[in-house]
């Protein structure tokens, strides 16, 4: 499958990495134009008392920048909505379709906005759940649509039909397993340049952790490491 273009859209700064870095870097490396759109601020991503939103905003930016860099990102975009407060806005449907009918890419990844829970362990952020759904309204019907938001075409983007779509999966669902055998070694050192985040984890393992999870998506198939996703192919 050759992409000449990608597009991931997510809510926080490090959302990608956790969801697609590994499958990110593959792409990039086999030179794919990959583009981020991270949906909020990440203000919300410190709990300490010393940062304020704007400290938190700042410095979440510069690393998911940094980041970007690391896995051959090099087009990062912030559409700046308050971390913890997204929903699925029709302001929000205008922003992502903005960047998809600019970017016109071959594939949209993004969170699958269905997913409530995970095991007994971990409830998903609604921020997630918030901007995978506003991704499925833009993919049908908002980018490929003439008359929806008229002052896009004012800025001359003309609609566009999102023919691939993939969604983040978890272990064992989904119908696209990625091999990230050769690229997990960069999910991980990526997703500890978000230095805030690991930070916050007092006595986490990351390495460890990111391992399993990589090993447990992988499990029934040939690969070691691996990110699932549940695909679309749009027809209509
Ligand atoms: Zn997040």
């Amino acid at each position: 499958m050759q992409l000449e273009r990608a597009l991931v859209a997510f809510a926080h700064p490090d959302d990608a990495e956790f969801l697609c870095g590994g499958t990110v870097a593959l792409w990039t490396g086999a030179g794919t134009e990959v583009t981020y759109v991270c949906a909020t601020d990440g203000s919300a991503g410190w709990n300490g008392p010393d940062l304020s939103r704007e400290e938190i905003a700042g410095l979440r930016k510069n690393e998911m920048r940094t980041v970007a860099e690391m896995l051959g990102v090099h087009d990062v975009r912030f559409l700046g909505y308050r971390d913890g407060a997204l929903e699925p806005s029709l302001d929000l449907r205008r922003d992502l379709t903005r960047e998809v009918r600019r970017v016109r890419p071959d594939v949209l990844v993004a969170p699958d906005p269905s997913r409530l829970w995970s095991g007994r362990t971990y409830i998903n952020h609604p921020d997630h759940r918030a901007v995978g759904e506003a991704v499925l309204a833009v993919v049908a019907c908002d980018a490929p649509t003439r008359p929806q938001f008229p002052e896009l075409l004012d800025e001359g983007l003309e609609p566009y039909k999102v023919r691939r779509l993939w969604l983040s999966a978890e272990e064992g669902e989904g119908d696209q397993v990625v091999d990230i055998g050769g690229t997990i070694d960069l999910k991980i050192e990526a997703l500890a340049a978000h230095q805030s985040q690991i930070a916050n984890m007092d006595d986490f393992d990351a390495e460890g952790t990111l391992r399993e999870w990589a090993r447990e998506m992988a499990a029934g198939t040939e690969f070691e490491y691996a990110e699932r996703f549940r695909t679309f192919d749009i027809e209509f």
